[in-house]
């Protein structure tokens, strides 16, 4: 079947912020063969092409003079089984939380932390998705990819990909690979990650002692669900901003005028900042204008109460910058993708 190119199509069901900008042209892919036909569209078009899959993790500040192509494409397998680790494989439109739920039915382990991310799995490796204590590089097995300037297919190795935190290669260079499908290597048994966060405190008022990696998965879910707006109830992309990096100097001047400052070391003389805890204190929390605001339970999290633009979500996000870096002396850099 060939693509179906629509103009002028509402992003509003596209993005969980819910903001209503249009794009140019608008196109669903289904497999490689409709990515790669999407390629020679826009370039018909003379228009760049914008992948998109859950708009989970984007802020549309403006219409897009772009191919908008929703990558829908399904299908997910176990590709390989050593003694060591299971290989599974699934296509770029998986929806991600129900592919980790659909691992835990396999008996995997590996993915459980990162429970109820929302979004889809080929989007999973651009920001190196990452939750309580978990990050995508920790169980990545590879992907392919179709690189756009090329025509032609790559494929990535861990090695390849540049991961940091909430970074890799592909989010550094936006719009290049248009990824096609996502490799996971997991195990039958492994050691679960219960140090971060509440995990281990949850399981023990429940009773568990022994937990099993699904256990872990149900924890985490609760956990979130408590903690994160649904953003089918109101407009959100999760973390606005990165948690900060400082100098372990610059934190223990920081701690000195801030005793209850949150910070995690890390492994390389540098701290990591609670992003949340410096809006917070910057009075921020709750805060709302309009119909933009940022979450009363969440300082991290800004929202979206219905009429909301993205340009005003921008706009707020810069006013909490510039406050922050006033008050601590320190930039927060914003987390989603600004279209
Ligand atoms: C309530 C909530 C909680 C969240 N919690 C977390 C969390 O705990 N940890 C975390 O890391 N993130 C979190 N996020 C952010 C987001 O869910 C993830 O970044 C997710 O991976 C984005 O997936 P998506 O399919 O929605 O991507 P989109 O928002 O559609 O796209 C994000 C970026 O990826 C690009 N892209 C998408 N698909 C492809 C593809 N196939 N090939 C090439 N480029 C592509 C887009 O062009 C865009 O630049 C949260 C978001 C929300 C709303």
């Amino acid at each position: 079947m060939s693509l179906t190119i629509e103009a002028n199509r509402s992003l509003k069901p596209f993005n969980t912020f819910a903001v209503d900008q249009r794009a140019q042209y608008f196109a669903a892919a289904h497999g490689d063969g409709d990515v790669r036909d999407a390629l020679a569209r826009a370039r018909q078009l003379d228009v760049p092409l914008l992948p998109i899959g859950g708009g989970s993790n984007l802020l549309l500040t403006r219409d897009v003079p772009a191919l908008v192509l929703h990558i829908a494409s399904r299908g997910k397998r176990i590709v390989e089984e050593t003694a060591e680790q299971v290989t599974v494989e699934a296509e770029a439109g998986e929806p991600w939380h129900p592919f980790v739920l659909w691992t835990l039915d396999q008996g995997l382990v590996g993915l459980e932390n990162l429970s109820l991310i929302p979004g889809t799995v080929g989007a999973s490796p651009i920001q190196n998705i990452g939750a309580y204590g978990v990050e995508i590089k920790d169980v990545f097995a590879g992907l392919t990819a179709l690189d756009s300037h090329t025509g032609k297919l790559c494929e990535f190795a861990l090695e390849d990909c540049a991961f940091g935190y909430r970074d890799s290669l592909f989010k550094q260079q936006p719009g290049r690979y248009l990824i096609l499908r996502v490799r996971f290597a997991l195990r039958r048994r492994a050691a679960l990650h219960l140090e971060y966060g509440p995990i281990r405190q949850r399981l023990a008022e429940q009773g568990i002692v022994a937990p099993t990696a699904q256990d872990v998965s149900r924890a985490v879910c609760a956990i979130r669900s408590e903690k994160l707006p649904d953003p089918q109830q109101l407009g959100n992309a999760g973390s606005f901003f990165k948690n900060p990096l400082v100098t372990a100097a610059a934190a223990r001047a920081l701690r000195d005028s801030h005793p209850d400052l949150v910070a995690y070391p890390q492994d390389d003389d540098k701290v990591k900042l609670a992003a949340g805890w410096l809006i917070e204190k910057s009075g921020w929390k709750g805060f709302r204008e309009g119909d933009v605001g940022v979450h009363r339970l969440q300082a991290l999290v800004l929202v979206n109460y219905g009429q909301g633009t993205g340009e005003q979500l921008l706009q707020l996000a810069r006013r909490i910058q510039a406050d922050v870096l006033e008050r601590f002396g320190v930039a927060l850099e914003i987390e989603p993708n600004v279209i």
